[in-house]
């Protein structure tokens, strides 16, 4: 894993604008293992115009060969995943296993299944006497997190390029060596020069130039809700597309008849997984009153077991900000029945899994994203006031409902407002779209909806 010092743009590495660099620190131990250039807006300019003059090559190229150059994309992916998990733990922190088995692994099946789509994928249908043509949009302006650092990028560059789109991406500024490898990946795979550049930068400087950018035609965008808002408004000052994947604060609803050792412990998994930073994360637990006690005593013996399990959190802001959010939560009377504020180890940025019983959906970590191993457990009366609970917040991204007959549960999980909700705990779908309701987003991600996004129709009539 050796970082480059230019960035991506028209097929070669080529030195920034300006000398400003940004430090890679492994947020296990604190050391700095890397550097990469800090580009500006003048780096942007120069990307977004490299793309610009690759786009009408590369979206009248034959959907199958766009879907051979995202094959051969997967492939190298394939063949380098033990350093894209190596990088991933090195820059993120995330134990080697999880790295292999979900930051190296699901973007690998995520490639493989644009791969698939572009050479399926209807791009023309007849409609009475219309053609309609499925067109790219355009120039896509990309800006990912850190959290799942390759998976982000390649949910948005694979759509993007199976429909004929070119991108610039932006990194978050603590993950960008797995970028650097990406881009790598994509010039071995003989994607055409200009089609994907990358230019790493902070967000304020480089992320907002690229948001502002004429010359970007859709800018999809996965973080936090107030970096989404500004980049909402933007884009809708300028009139382009926008496709924003934001926060979350999923319900995890465990229905009386449901199987309660199963559903706290893979509740518990599912919150302590990546050390909490997901947005999709079930971080309430919705318990009935009468199994209430039940549930607490088995979430947090379960807790208490990923403690030498769990990464550290990415960076000094995030344990701050989440080690804040644990002391609110013991402020506003929460009780904590796992874990706790303090630091674990003196280097590096840990948290303990945490858990809190007795919280009410009026409290602060009952509403707000807190994006570390922290989970809270409500109490509900009956399934109405379980509803209630798990639709009683602004997000809606993701969910769980759990009970002993699948069409209860299907019942309940229809009437969530939310995008995706696992029943009995129902698997990852690289293939399910992704996205939120209320303020957790705008537009999907995945599978043919995802690619759906990076399309815009043209009529013609006869
Ligand atoms: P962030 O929103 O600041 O960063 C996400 C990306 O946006 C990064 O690439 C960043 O460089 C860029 N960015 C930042 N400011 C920008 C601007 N003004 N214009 C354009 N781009 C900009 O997120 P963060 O500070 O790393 O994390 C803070 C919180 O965000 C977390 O605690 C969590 O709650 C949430 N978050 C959510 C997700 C998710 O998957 N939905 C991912 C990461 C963080």
């Amino acid at each position: 894993m050796k970082a480059h010092d230019g960035i991506y743009i028209d097929g070669a590495w080529r030195p920034a604008a300006g000398q400003d660099v940004i430090d890679v620190v492994n947020p296990a131990d604190e050391q700095v293992i890397g550097a990469v250039p800090a580009g500006t807006a003048l780096d942007v300019d120069t990307a977004v115009r490299a793309a610009r003059a690759a786009l009408p090559g590369w979206a009248a190229t034959p959907p199958a060969e766009r879907a051979a150059r995202l094959a051969a994309l997967r492939d190298v992916l394939v063949a380098r995943k033990d350093e894209i998990a190596e990088t991933v733990t090195a820059e993120l922190g995330s134990p080697l296993p999880f790295s292999q088995a979900v930051h190296a692994a699901v973007p690998i099946a995520v490639a493989g299944s644009y791969a698939e789509l572009a050479a399926s994928y209807v791009f023309e249908e007849k409609v009475g006497n219309s053609t309609v043509h499925q067109e790219p949009v355009g120039v896509v302006g990309a800006i990912t997190p850190w959290n799942y650092p390759l998976h982000q990028v390649v949910a948005k560059v694979a759509p993007a390029l199976a429909a004929g789109c070119t991108v610039v991406l932006k990194p978050a500024e603590d993950t960008p060596l797995v970028a650097q490898l990406f881009a790598e990946a994509v010039h071995e795979a003989g994607v055409p020069a200009g089609v994907f550049n990358l230019v790493t930068g902070l967000g304020p400087v480089a992320g907002q130039a690229l948001a502002e950018h004429p010359g970007v035609d859709l800018v999809s965008f996965t973080g936090s809700t107030a970096v989404g808002r500004q980049i909402g408004a933007i884009a809708g000052a300028a009139i382009k597309k926008v496709a924003l994947e934001l926060g979350g604060k999923s319900a995890n609803v465990i229905l009386p008849s449901a199987d309660l050792a199963r559903a706290v412990n893979v509740g518990v998994a599912n919150v302590m997984s990546n050390s909490g930073q997901t947005c999709s994360a079930w971080t309430r637990m919705l318990v009935h009153r009468d199994r209430y006690d039940e549930a607490v005593a088995l979430a947090a013996a379960a807790a208490d077991k990923y403690a030498d399990r769990i990464g550290p959190l990415v960076n000094a802001r995030q344990q701050q900000r989440v080690r804040g959010y644990i002391e609110q939560g013991v402020a506003e009377g929460a009780r904590l029945v796992a874990g706790g504020p303090e630091a674990p180890r003196e280097r590096g940025y840990w948290v303990s899994p945490t858990v809190f019983a007795d919280v009410t959906p009026d409290m602060t970590i009952a509403q707000e994203e807190i994006f570390g191993p922290v989970l809270s457990i409500l109490r509900y009366e009956d399934e109405e006031d379980a509803l209630r609970i798990a639709n009683g917040t602004v997000y809606g991204l993701a969910g769980a409902v759990w009970a002993a007959e699948e069409a209860e549960a299907v019942a309940f999980a229809r009437r969530m407002e939310t995008g995706q909700v696992d029943i009995n705990g129902g698997r990852f779908n690289p293939l399910a779209p992704f996205g939120g309701y209320k303020q957790s987003g705008v537009g999907r991600e995945l599978g043919a909806h995802g690619l759906a996004e990076y399309l815009q129709t043209k009529s013609l009539q006869f």
